[in-house]
């Protein structure tokens, strides 16, 4: 990873190595306020409870043990109840003590806890975890709504286990390319179409057909580039053939999937049939540097991997490190997002970006999915690539057709 690692940290991301409770207590001192570590006016004069520690009854009264917001954990106090004026914590609390409760218990009964005098540590220790979990994928959500500059909303759930944020994940919305790369983001062709349905758009100029219909839904095979109108097309941001270069419309979330894959995306909205979902971006490199970085990766690194083998073989995308949403999206062999490379800005046939449509309705609540291996993509010495001589299983289309459409320069 030399190439990667030997780049200078940007001045934005210089790693701070004092705790949190030291921050804290610092800001005290000085009475600064900063909300991005929980000091906040109301705070620093009076308490606000963070999250409950434990319980326990002594003489009839019940009490919590309180982490007060903005304090280090040292000054925990326990409380009455009678003093405590947050029922959503407390709700909170008592869930998350039974969700721990019946998964030690299992089969067995579980008696009621009401009459203890006090909780197992085991089960206090268990909640202030995730208590500290909420916190922490919290401000996750809050670092990702802030970065992403679509429409869609980005939350993140974890209702199964005490994982947190990924720790070296950071948020980009469009390819970052690596040092050596340049990518021309200044179009040098544009339309003067007065409707952009009827006139000979980009896409005709490129040698295909519009990639929509009406419905903002894409009618064209798998395989096929898109070409959106751009900067230098005389239509306005309602031209019907801008639908990629306004991002995620839908509102989406990051969860912890209870099958054991890790983290995966599930959309919040009901979203039309091949409709425009999410880009896959990532750090653009050479080939050659994802050769060595694919040796250097695990398993699971391998998969973030894509090639842009749309008609050269030098570029590849790796969102590991570097990526939105669709990093976190799963592998299906049966799934209901596809590729397509797309072209707007740039128009160099080397650098496509790509586009993740919907291949049914998806439902509200739905897991979306990608197959790494299908659907318009190979696996090539273990990498994921677009591979625009593949054919989609389902569409069973014919791939010469496919090929005479994109307009040649294929390498298969
Ligand atoms: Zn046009
Ligand atoms: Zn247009
Ligand atoms: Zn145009």
């Amino acid at each position: 990873m030399a190439a990667a690692g030997a780049e200078a940290p940007r001045a934005w991301c210089v790693p701070c190595l004092v705790s949190l409770d030291t921050l804290q207590e610092l800001c005290r001192k000085e009475k600064l306020t900063c909300k991005s570590i929980g000091i906040t006016k109301r705070n620093l004069n009076n308490y606000e409870v963070e999250y409950l520690c434990d319980y326990k009854v002594v003489k009839d009264v019940e009490y919590y043990l309180v982490k007060w917001k903005g304090w280090p954990e040292s000054t925990n106090t326990w409380e009455p109840l009678s003093n405590l004026r947050c029922p959503q914590l407390l709700q909170q609390f008592s869930s998350d003590k039974n969700s721990f409760l019946s998964r030690v218990k299992k089969g067995k009964a579980v008696t009621p806890k009401n009459s203890r005098k006090s909780l197992p540590p085991a089960v206090a220790e268990y909640i202030v975890k995730k208590a500290k979990q909420r916190i922490a994928l919290q401000r996750w959500q809050d670092y990702l709504n802030r970065r992403k500059n679509h429409k869609g909303m980005i939350f993140v759930e974890n209702t199964v286990d005490l994982e947190g944020p990924p720790l070296d994940f950071y948020y980009i919305n469009e390819y970052r390319p690596a040092p050596g790369i340049t990518i021309n983001n200044e179009a040098t062709f544009g339309c003067s179409c007065t409707d952009c349905f009827m006139g000979k758009c980009c896409p005709v100029e490129a040698g295909v057909v519009l990639a929509y219909n009406k419905n903002q839904q894409i009618k064209i095979k798998p395989g096929t580039p898109i070409y959106e109108c751009n900067s230098r097309c005389r239509c306005g941001p309602d031209c019907p053939n801008r639908i990629v270069q306004k991002g995620t419309q839908y509102s989406l979330c990051i969860f912890r999937t209870s099958n054991g894959c890790g983290w995966g995306v599930k959309t919040l909205v009901k979203i039309k049939r091949m409709s425009f979902v999410m880009e896959y971006v990532g750090e653009v490199i050479t080939s050659e540097e994802a050769e060595k970085r694919g040796q250097l990766y695990d398993n699971q690194g391998i998969t973030y991997l894509f090639d842009l083998d749309y008609e050269s073989d030098e570029f590849t995308v790796d969102a590991a490190r570097y990526g939105n949403v669709s990093h976190f999206v799963n592998h299906s062999c049966d799934p209901n997002l596809q590729v397509f490379s797309v072209f707007i800005e740039n128009l160099d046939t080397r650098l496509p970006r790509i586009a993740l449509f919907s291949t049914r309705t998806i439902k509200a609540g739905e897991e979306l999915t990608f197959d790494y291996q299908m659907k318009g993509m190979v696996f090539k010495n273990n990498f994921i690539g677009i591979g625009f001589s593949m054919t989609m299983k389902a569409s069973q289309t014919n791939v010469e057709g496919k090929r005479n459409r994109a307009g040649g320069g294929h390498t298969k």
